[in-house]
């Protein structure tokens, strides 16, 4: 049998990988999965219905320009439908836009730490990763970002809230930030937690995006809306931006199973946003009771919250386990922990008492 060449295989695999959330611990033990920012709430009645009957018909293809959500979206933004592009949950909207605008030689800058796609999804398009880091309390560093654009820039991701820390920046910064960058250079707004923000002073990137040709909104089915095995997720972006994106989706990406459930799901919009708003107030009694331990928490603007450990980040992995929570370490750092059911929270706040 022939050998693969030494130089395609270090090609190969030089490609680099997503380590996913753990999945909930087996054996029997009752796991809460507090590790991936999943809705907690199991799905509508009315959206598994909805899926239920598409799967009839899966023998066929689905709309592989997805009309029909296109068209609630567009009605539920306000903006044209050629301002629109689905993809397969927003992370594969995000690769599109890397690979749509950024090749070997040119750079893309976001905050670190921030969402673990961006490193990877850069590096599989050849362009270069310019991080930027987190100030001292965990936040954009918007000025540092703005001075690290050189004219290699193509692409800015800003997430809003960041993924793991749930902070996030307001109004004014990011204006003065977006008055800053070239209008050559496209800003990401990734808002894949938007519908968690309580702070009236974060922008709606939606409004940025109406001021803005180069403002993209990253938007996703997965978080608020519960659809996250589905994978569905959209951009509203100006011309060329959103066509481009149109044009290098995958094929028939978005199942016909995932359109229907998006669309049942806009249309049941008040309840899971009912959903949403109890996620907010058990996000306050999680945080609270935090800093009633004496935790120094970041003010959470998300589904979940970081907890600064440093090098006993992964020990008190380790015991969230051994209590029957999941959570998201990062070795070295500190815990990401989505707010889950009520019980799952309660037994985090142990786990976190005992390490007082
Ligand atoms: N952006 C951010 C900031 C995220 O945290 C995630 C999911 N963890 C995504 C995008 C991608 O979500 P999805 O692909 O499910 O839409």
């Amino acid at each position: 049998m022939s050998e693969t060449s030494p130089k395609l295989r270090a090609e190969l695999e030089g490609i680099p990988t997503y380590k996913p959330g753990r999945p909930a611990a087996a054996g029997g033990t009752v796991a809460y999965k507090l590790s991936s920012n999943e809705n907690p709430y199991p799905p509508l009645p009315g959206v598994m219905e909805t899926v239920t009957a598409a799967a009839a018909s899966f023998n066929r293809y689905p709309d592989m320009f997805c009309t029909a959500l296109m068209n609630e979206l567009a009605d539920r933004f306000g903006v044209p439908v050629t301002h629109l592009a689905t993809g397969t949950g927003s992370v594969g909207v995000a690769q599109q836009l890397i690979q749509a605008t950024s090749g070997p030689g040119d750079e893309v800058v976001y905050a670190w730490r921030s969402f673990e796609a961006y490193p990877i999804i850069t590096q599989i398009s050849g362009a270069r990763s310019v991080q930027v880091p987190l100030t001292p309390g965990d936040v954009h560093d918007l000025d540092a970002m703005a001075d690290a654009i050189t004219d290699r820039t193509r692409l800015i991701f800003v997430c809003n809230p960041n993924n793991p820390t749930g902070t996030v920046v307001r109004r004014a910064e990011l204006e003065r930030f977006l008055d800053r960058v070239p209008g050559d250079v496209l800003v990401v707004l990734d808002e894949a937690y938007r519908e968690f923000i309580r702070d009236p002073e974060v922008p709606d990137g939606v409004e940025l995006y109406r001021e803005r040709p180069n403002v993209c909104v990253l938007r996703t089915f997965s978080k608020a809306y519960g659809l996250a095995g589905l994978r569905v997720g959209f951009a509203i972006a100006h011309e060329p931006v959103a066509a481009a994106l149109r044009k290098t989706a995958v094929p028939f990406g978005v199942t016909a199973l995932a359109q229907e459930a998006a669309i049942a799901s806009l249309r049941a919009e008040d309840e899971l946003l009912g959903r949403v708003g109890s996620l907010v107030c058990e996000r306050k009694r999680v945080i609270e009771g935090l800093r009633a331990q004496g935790w120094t928490v970041p003010e959470t603007q998300a589904n979940f919250v970081w907890l600064r450990l440093g090098e006993r980040t992964v020990a008190f992995a380790a015991a969230c386990d051994q209590a029957g929570v999941v959570v998201r370490p990062f070795p070295g750092e500190g815990v990401r922990v989505t707010i889950g059911e009520t019980e799952g929270n309660d037994i985090f706040l142990k786990v976190a008492e005992a390490f007082r």
